[in-house]
C-alpha cells in the first residue's frame, strides 16, 4: 500500500476504534467471550490453511505449526474463556481501621485502544494471543504482523476481516513505514513482541504520548547443566526445543555450560538426540520433512558468519556445519571450544547454532550468566533440588525451567515474560488480562462521614497526640 493511502487507513481505523473503545468499557463478559470463540472457530475451521500459510513462508513443517502456533492460540482461548468472567469481577479489598466506614475494590477497565506488533518467528501465535488478551480485557486493536512472513500476515489479516468489523480489531499490513505510522499514534496500549533494540524504539514512540507497554524481547537464554545431571536427558530435551523452528524462539536455549569433565560426553550425547530427531535412513537432516528454514537470505548469511567468525577464532564444529544457500537450509550445529569474544556469544543466536561451553565449579558459570544482560529463560539441569535453588537463586531472567527447556512459555497459569533487557510486562491467561486492563482503584466513602477530619487544619495539641496515636498504632 501507497504511504499517503496507508496514513489515511491508519488515521480512519484509529479514530473508528477510538470511539468504539468508549463503547467496550462496558461491555459484558459474555459479549467479549463471543468474539474470542469467533475466532477459535475459525482457526481450527482452518488449520489446513494456517499450515500451509506457514510452510509457503519458511517451509515449517505441519506438525510444527499445529503443536507451535495453532495448539497455544486455541489453549489461550479456551483458558480465556473458562476463566474470564472470574477475572473481570469487580474485587473487594479489605478495610483497615484507619478508613473506617468506607469500601474499597479494584475495577478492571479496559485499557482502551490497543496496539499489538508482532514479530516473524512464531507469527500466527505471537500475533493472536495477545489479541486474545486485548479482546479479554475490552480493549480495541490494531495489529501489525511481520512483513517477513507474508502468506501468513495475509492469512491473519483475512482472518480479521471475516471476523470482526474495523472499529473493534483491524490489521495494518507492511514493513518499517506501517510500524512509524502506527506509533506515531496516542494508543492506549502497546504490546511489542521482537528485538530488544526495536522495543527501545517502541518505548520511545509510547512515551510521546505516555501509552503503556508491554515489551516482549529476546536475549540469551543460557542452559546450565549441574554435575549431577542426567546428560542424556537433558541433551534430548535441549535439541528438542533449540532445533524446533530451526532455533528461531525466543526462548531457545541458546548456549550451553556443562562442567568441563563432562563436556565431550554431553556433546556425544547431544549429537546423536540431533540425529534421533531429524536424521533417518542415512539421509542428511535437509532432507527431513520435520525440519524448517531459516527466513530469509540476511538471516541465513547472518549465521553463518557467526559460524565463520567462531571457527576463525579457535571454535570447533562439533556437529552440522552445513549449509545450502538455495534454501535456507542451516544444519543443527553445535560448536565447541567457544570464547566470550566471539560475536556468536554477542547477541542471541536465533538460529540453529548451539555453542557448548564448559566451567571448573558452578560459580564461575553463574557469574557468567550474571555478566550477561538479563535473558529471556534461564534452564538448569541436575537431580538436586538444592542445586536447583541455588542456580534460581543466584541469577535474575524472565522465566526459569528445571529439567527442561520451554516448556513455561505454554504453561497456562504462569506469567510469561523477560525482564529488563528481554523484556517489560507479562503475557498470557490471567496476566495477559491484566496488562490490557486498568486496575483502577474504586473507594467509597459515606456521604457526610469522613474518618480522617480529626486530622484537617487547625493543627493543635489533641491533634498531635491522635497523630502520635496513630504512627504508633496503625
Ligand atoms: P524485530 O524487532 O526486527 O521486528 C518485530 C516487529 O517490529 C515487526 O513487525 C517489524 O516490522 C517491526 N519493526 C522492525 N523494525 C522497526 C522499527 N525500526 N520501528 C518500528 N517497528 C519496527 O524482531 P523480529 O526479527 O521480527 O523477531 C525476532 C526477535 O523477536 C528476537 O529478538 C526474538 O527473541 C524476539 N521475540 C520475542 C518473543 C517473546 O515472546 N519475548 C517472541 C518471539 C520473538
Amino acid at each position: 500500500m501507497e504511504v499517503e493511502l496507508m496514513k489515511t487507513e491508519i488515521d480512519k481505523v484509529f479514530d473508528l476504534q477510538k470511539t468504539h473503545s468508549l463503547n467496550m468499557r462496558s461491555s459484558t463478559a459474555e459479549e467479549r467471550i463471543g468474539l474470542i470463540r469467533k475466532l477459535h472457530d475459525w482457526i481450527l475451521n482452518h488449520r489446513e490453511d494456517i499450515r500451509k500459510a506457514m510452510y509457503a513462508d519458511y517451509r515449517k513443517p505441519y506438525t510444527e505449526t499445529d503443536i507451535s502456533e495453532i495448539y497455544p492460540v486455541v489453549s489461550e482461548a479456551k483458558h480465556t474463556i473458562k476463566h474470564l468472567k472470574n477475572w473481570m469481577k469487580t474485587k473487594r479489598v479489605p478495610t483497615p481501621v484507619t478508613f473506617l466506614g468506607t469500601k474499597a475494590s479494584i475495577q478492571y477497565e479496559p485499557k482502551g485502544s490497543s496496539l499489538i506488533i508482532a514479530p516473524w518467528n512464531y507469527p500466527f501465535n505471537l500475533a493472536i494471543c495477545p489479541l486474545v488478551s486485548a479482546l479479554s480485557a475490552g480493549c480495541t486493536v490494531m495489529i501489525k504482523p511481520s512483513e517477513m512472513t507474508p502468506h501468513t500476515s495475509a492469512l491473519i489479516k483475512e482472518m480479521i476481516g471475516e471476523i470482526f468489523e474495523k472499529n473493534m480489531v483491524c490489521v495494518i499490513e507492511g514493513g518499517l513505514e506501517a510500524s512509524q505510522l502506527l506509533l506515531a499514534k496516542p494508543f492506549d496500549h502497546i504490546f511489542f513482541t521482537g528485538s530488544p533494540m526495536v522495543g527501545k524504539i517502541v518505548m520511545r514512540s509510547a512515551s510521546d504520548h505516555l501509552g503503556s507497554v508491554t515489551l516482549e524481547l529476546g536475549g540469551k537464554s543460557p542452559v546450565i547443566i549441574a554435575p549431577d545431571a542426567d546428560l542424556k536427558d537433558a541433551a534430548r530435551k535441549i535439541a528438542s526445543t533449540k532445533f524446533i523452528n530451526c532455533g528461531q524462539t525466543c526462548v531457545a536455549p541458546d548456549f550451553v555450560l556443562v562442567p568441563r569433565s563432562l563436556r565431550d560426553e554431553f556433546v556425544q550425547n547431544l549429537n546423536e538426540a540431533i540425529d534421533t530427531l531429524y536424521v533417518s535412513d542415512g539421509q542428511g537432516v535437509e532432507k527431513s520433512p520435520d525440519y524448517g528454514r531459516i527466513v530469509n537470505e540476511r538471516h541465513f548469511n547472518r549465521l553463518n558468519k557467526l559460524v565463520e567468525d567462531a571457527c576463525e577464532n579457535g571454535a570447533t564444529i562439533a556437529k552440522g556445519g552445513k549449509n545450502i544457500p538455495e534454501e535456507n537450509f542451516i544444519e543443527p550445529t553445535i560448536l565447541t571450544m567457544v570464547k566470550e569474544s566471539m560475536e556468536v556469544m554477542e547477541d542471541e543466536i536465533f538460529g540453529p547454532i548451539l555453542p557448548v561451553m564448559d566451567y571448573e565449579n558452578i560459580d564461575e558459570a553463574l557469574n557468567f550468566v550474571n555478566k550477561m544482560p538479563k535473558p529471556l529463560a534461564l534452564y538448569a539441569f541436575s537431580k538436586s533440588d538444592k542445586k536447583l535453588g541455588y542456580i534460581f537463586r543466584k541469577t535474575s531472567s524472565g522465566g526459569a525451567v528445571a529439567n527442561d527447556c520451554v516448556l513455561h512459555f505454554i504453561h497456562p497459569e504462569l506469567p510469561f515474560g523477560g525482564v529488563n533487557n528481554s523484556g517489560i510486562g507479562k503475557s498470557h491467561g490471567h496476566f495477559g488480562f491484566l496488562e490490557f486492563t486498568n486496575q483502577k482503584s474504586l473507594l467509597k466513602q459515606r456521604v457526610g462521614f469522613t474518618a480522617v477530619t480529626p486530622l484537617f487544619p487547625p493543627y493543635n495539641k489533641a491533634k498531635e497526640v491522635l497523630i502520635d496515636g496513630l504512627l504508633k498504632w496503625f
